[in-house]
């Protein structure tokens, strides 16, 4: 464990590498908290641009860049995991970045995580790490199908997988995910989980190793994306404490020093799986802003500064729905109008999200609603009542 440091206070510069939405409402937080936020991206007109103090524009790869930058902040963290873990390591060795660059360097590779999670004995589907064809073909034998093969680096959002059914699949498989521009990719292949449904659940961990977890969510995905999140997930107990438990042993086993997010299968037996770790804020994560004593990015903030951890208690039963691209209508000429605000806020207790996001493409995150309520299945409802809406459909 990182020995316990002075805390960084209000007044303080926070770094985070990234400068999409996670990394926008990380700065909403840090700068009412009194901090001064700078960010970095590779992209000058990112959502974080506005609510930052400082943007510095620039390939993560570029050591001049993250010299000045780490010469700026008291502490660096980060909103996404495809960041070189080199990049992490060259700020590390001039200021504390949270979670580690050792973190992230497991979590953003599905072998390595998968590695990881089996030798500390936590439960996931069963997986072969595979780099040819013909060990794909190996893979296949040993775990049957279906399965989904999925590429080792650089996934999200489904990008990168595919489910094979039969046979035939595998060589299209391979041919699409197997060779990358630099030759032969490394990949992952996991049997295929019938679930009953998707969970995720978000955690902090403060530099003193004290953990605090926030309710489980429950997820519904759309082509692969998340679609709606609700809180409570609506399942055992014993489901929800395995969930919550695992969640907290994995943190501590990371030793992350900050935020995280660990996605789950409940299988139709009452399994609890480990999918996936991210080691940030995360999309389901975002109805703690209105549901919960503290918000997972103020959560982030208090962590990586090595302040007391807030609660995560849930105030309400709440549910979030995604806002895509998709939800722009396209207009005759090729642009796209805006979807009908007013006409979802007129349902009570919605709160509308958007990520300042200039083009609306299809599959693109622009934002999101939440709603909370007296049920989760009310909350739910409200929220896909007032997205439908909005997207006119
Ligand atoms: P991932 O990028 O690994 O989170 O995968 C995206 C989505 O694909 C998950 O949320 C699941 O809905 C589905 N998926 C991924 N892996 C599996 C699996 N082994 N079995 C069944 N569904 C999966």
């Amino acid at each position: 464990m990182e020995r316990p440091l002075a805390p960084i206070l209000p007044g303080g510069t926070l770094g985070i590498l990234g400068g999409g939405q996670l990394g926008a409402m990380f700065a909403m937080a840090a700068r009412r908290m009194g901090y001064r936020v700078e960010a970095i991206s590779d992209v000058a007109d990112c959502p974080a641009a506005i609510h930052c103090d400082r943007l510095h524009v620039g390939p993560y790869t570029d050591t001049a860049l993250l010299a000045r930058v780490a010469a700026e902040c008291d502490v660096i963290t980060f909103e996404f995991e495809n960041i070189p873990a080199e990049a992490g390591r060259a700020l590390a060795a001039a200021v504390p970045v949270r979670p580690s660059p050792d973190v992230l360097f497991t979590t953003q590779d599905r072998a390595r995580e998968k590695t990881f999670l089996t030798q500390h004995g936590f439960a996931c589907a069963a997986y072969c790490i595979v780099a040819s064809l013909d060990e794909l073909r190996r893979a296949v034998a040993d775990l049957g199908l279906p399965g989904v093969l999925k590429t080792a680096a650089f996934g999200y959002d489904g990008k990168g997988q595919m489910k094979l059914l039969a046979p035939p699949d595998i060589d299209a498989a391979w041919a699409t995910l197997g060779v990358g521009p630099d030759g032969p990719r490394q990949l992952v292949l996991e049997g295929f989980i019938d679930f009953d449904c998707e969970i995720s659940v978000v955690a902090a961990r403060g530099t003193d190793g004290v953990v605090a977890v926030f309710p489980p969510s429950r997820n519904a995905h759309a082509n692969h994306i998340l679609d709606v999140s609700s809180v409570p997930a609506g399942l055992a107990d014993s489901i929800i404490d395995e969930a919550v438990a695992t969640t907290g042993r994995i943190l501590e086993a990371l030793g992350v020093i900050g935020v995280a997010c660990v996605e789950f299968f409940v299988t139709k037996d009452g399994r609890v799986l480990v999918n996936e770790i991210a080691p940030r804020t995360h999309n389901s994560g975002h109805l703690t802003i209105e549901a919960c004593e503290t918000s997972q990015f103020e959560q982030q903030v208090r962590a990586v500064c090595g302040l007391p951890l807030g609660s995560t208690r849930l105030r309400s039963p709440a549910a979030m729905a995604n806002l895509l691209g998709d939800c722009w209508p396209p207009a005759a000429d090729g642009s796209r109008r805006d979807p009908d605000w007013a006409a979802a806020l007129e349902v009570p207790g919605v709160w509308l999200h958007l990520y300042g996001k200039r083009e609306a493409r299809s599959g693109r995150k622009m934002g999101h609603l939440t709603a909370l309520a007296d049920t989760v299945e009310e909350a739910v409802e409200k929220v896909t009542i007032a997205r439908r809406r909005a997207c006119r459909g």
